[in-house]
């Protein structure tokens, strides 16, 4: 699932992730809500050596792409996400 398309390259996706915020599967880009997400310039971007955004880790490797479960546990359910084609 997915909320928008990513403003800063051509083919990213924004994306639920977890630990939980919105990450695009491109550039890596990451906004710490879907509230967030709405507004190029509340970006944050994880960078080497601690790859801190949001006051969370989002190394590589340690994070995994959220679930609808996840979302609406998250209460993050009510907001226009698109659902993958199948
Ligand atoms: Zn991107």
């Amino acid at each position: 699932m997915w909320l928008r398309e990513c403003p800063f390259d051509d083919q990213g996706l924004l994306r639920p992730v977890l630990p939980l915020a919105v990450m695009c599967d491109s550039c890596g880009s990451v906004w710490c809500t879907p509230d967030d997400a709405a507004f190029e310039d509340r970006v944050a971007v994880p960078e080497a050596p601690d790859w801190t955004a949001c006051g969370r880790s989002f190394a590589p490797g340690s994070t995994r792409w959220a679930t609808r479960e996840d979302v609406d546990q998250a209460g993050w359910g009510g907001h226009p996400w698109h659902e993958e084609a199948s």
